[in-house]
């Protein structure tokens, strides 16, 4: 099945959420002669993270839904911080979760001579001058929510003079932070971001795209609203922290005289034990705690890509947790409820065990292989069969076997029976222990030759049914299993003193090995399975010809919901 042919099958049967709500009444009034044209608008700062899935399954998603189009637009506006390195992974994930801009792909840098014509109108209708101060002492002038910030002494430039000093500022005669240009609002407005904010600062360093071209570069409140309205766009849906710079968004396309777009606020997504913030998750990166961006313990969509996660997974998480209107946090566990979901239709199964336990079955044949036929998945006849040898030595799962075991471990056990799946039915007969550690070092069995598929005893029950390897055709691989990257819920809101970084889990990653059954020699990167009873597990890239490595997605099923009540 492909990556992307579910995804039109699905009929969400939900009533309408707000967005929606506001989107049909405005196409119902005629408003834009009913156009819906949205806008995935991320800064190329870092990677993108399970957050902006959601808001560009919200965008595309509306496009989608209502016959309209969706631009992808970079908001590059602040050289410093941006890489070309993020531009072509943002394309990468984008193009990954299944969604397509078409010709519609932008950066607000292609907009800067547009924007700098913007200001010069400003300037020349008395709305925006040119501020001497430094920066600190803007921001200390600026008061605060309860006191009303002061004027600044420049604030009476006249036009002329505005004027001048802007265009020097463009052709580089003041050096970094010198001046900056600012809105004429009131320093005395409840809402803070109306109390003469910076339009524009000076900034000598090249860009990514417009090279040396500028050194006065827009802030991303003088870009944001603008080149929404360039492009009209028609609804403009952002994240709650922008609805305070709403007003200002709705100052600056009015002096200026430009199409309105709507802005529509949502609440943006937080999941549990992870963090979410570019800026924390550079850190993570920079400092070496994870491996990469597309750590697969990273909730980037890289990282969600590189551990298995599908795009499918992804668009029904953002489907299903909707959108809201008020800040609230997502359990981590319903991200992985629906990739358990997903692969559980998609992934094929394999056999193979982690902490091996060597079996021998005393009265099968020495030399014998037989191709036991196993199911390559039970949820969809068209997965097919694959062959699985059957030996005399074979591997089961330490855990799976127990000298003396409780009334309900129906697993192996002395005088215990247990089916191998796809095989046969076997008894425990005897243990062989090392004599130092009595760890159990062979298990003896003896098999019952009516019971394999076709055989009179095939539908014998017995309680337990045991994954299993052939131990001379066990392939050795290396395993990655992850746990949670923090150890408590919400590693954003640190204790005082400490940092979210104090929070990390030292047990996220453990590398262990794994002994599969040689179907799995076939496996390509990216490839994903399920391991009978262990879980899902995708392919790394880190895989060689000789030697393979996966991650595991998830357990098979949420045992951290257990775990969280044992502690
Ligand atoms: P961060 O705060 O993680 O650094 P950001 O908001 O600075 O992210 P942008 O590149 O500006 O990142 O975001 C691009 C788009 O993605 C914006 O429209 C933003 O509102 C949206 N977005 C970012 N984070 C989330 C989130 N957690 N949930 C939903 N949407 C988000
Ligand atoms: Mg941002």
């Amino acid at each position: 099945m492909s990556e992307t042919q579910t995804r039109k099958n699905e009929k969400p049967a939900r009533s309408l959420n707000f967005i929606e709500e506001i989107i049909e009444e405005d196409i119902r009034k005629g408003k834009n002669d009913g156009r819906v044209h949205t806008r995935f608008p991320p800064e190329p700062n870092g990677y993108l993270h399970i957050g902006h899935a959601k808001s560009i399954c919200l965008n595309f998603g509306l496009a989608e839904k209502y016959h309209g189009i969706t631009n992808l637009r970079f908001d590059d506006t602040n050289p410093i911080k941006e890489e070309v390195e993020y531009v072509d992974s943002i394309l990468e994930d984008v193009r990954w979760l299944g969604f397509d801009w078409e010709k519609r792909l932008y950066y607000a840098s292609d907009y800067f001579e547009q924007l700098f014509e913007y200001a010069v109108i400003l300037i020349k209708k008395g709305m925006a001058y040119v501020c001497d101060m430094p920066a600190e002492e803007i921001s200390a002038s600026r008061g605060t929510p309860t006191r009303p910030g002061k004027e600044s002494p420049f604030r009476n430039r006249t036009v002329e003079e505005n004027l001048a000093l802007f265009m020097r500022m463009r052709a580089g005669e003041f050096p970094d932070g010198a001046r900056v240009l600012r809105a004429k609002i009131d320093m005395t407005s409840p809402n803070m971001h109306m109390r003469d904010p910076v339009l524009y600062r000076i900034i000598h360093t090249s860009h990514h795209r417009t090279g040396n071209k500028w050194c006065i570069y827009p802030m991303y409140d003088f870009a944001h609203g603008q080149s929404d309205s360039i492009e009209h766009i028609t609804h403009s849906i952002c994240t709650l922290e922008f609805e305070v710079h709403r007003p200002l968004y709705d100052w600056l396309i009015r002096e200026i005289g430009i199409y309105a777009p709507r802005q529509i606020e949502f609440a943006r997504l937080n999941l549990s034990y992870t963090v979410m913030s570019k800026r924390k998750l550079l850190e993570l990166v920079k400092e070496n705690y994870v491996k990469g961006w597309d750590d697969p313990r990273m909730p980037t969509i890289s990282g969600l890509r590189r551990r298995g996660y599908t795009p499918d997974s992804i668009r029904n998480f953002a489907e299903i947790i909707g959108v809201a209107k008020r800040d609230n946090v997502i359990d981590v566990s319903l991200l992985e409820f629906c990739i358990r979901e997903d692969l559980n239709k998609r992934a094929n199964r394999v056999m193979g065990v982690i902490n091996p336990v060597k079996i021998i079955i005393d009265n099968y044949p020495e030399t014998l292989v037989e191709e036991m036929e196993a199911a390559n998945n039970p949820e969809n006849p068209d997965a097919g069969i694959r062959k699985v040898p059957f030996t005399r030595e074979l591997f089961i799962e330490r855990e799976d076997f127990l000298e003396d075991p409780p009334k309900q471990f129906f697993r192996l056990a002395p005088g215990r029976e247990v089916r191998l799946r796809a095989a046969y039915i076997i008894k425990c007969e005897r243990v062989e222990k090392d004599s130092v550690t009595q760890a159990v070092t062979a298990i003896h069995c003896t098999y019952d030759l009516n019971t394999k598929s076709g055989m009179p005893d095939s539908n014998r029950k017995v309680k337990g049914t045991l994954h299993w390897v052939s131990a001379p055709h066990a392939v050795e691989v290396d395993v990655r299993l992850y746990d949670r990257l923090f150890v408590v819920p919400d590693p954003d809101n640190a204790e005082e003193g400490k940092s979210f970084k104090d929070y990390l889990n030292p047990d996220s990653l453990k590398e262990v090995k794994g002994y599969l059954e040689p179907s799995i020699r076939l496996a390509k990167s990216g490839d994903r399975y399920q391991l009978e009873r262990l879980g899902y597990f995708s392919v790394d890239p880190d895989s060689t010809e000789k030697r393979l490595v996966i991650n595991r997605i998830v357990p098979l099923k949420d045992s951290w919901a257990k775990t969280e009540k044992k502690n």
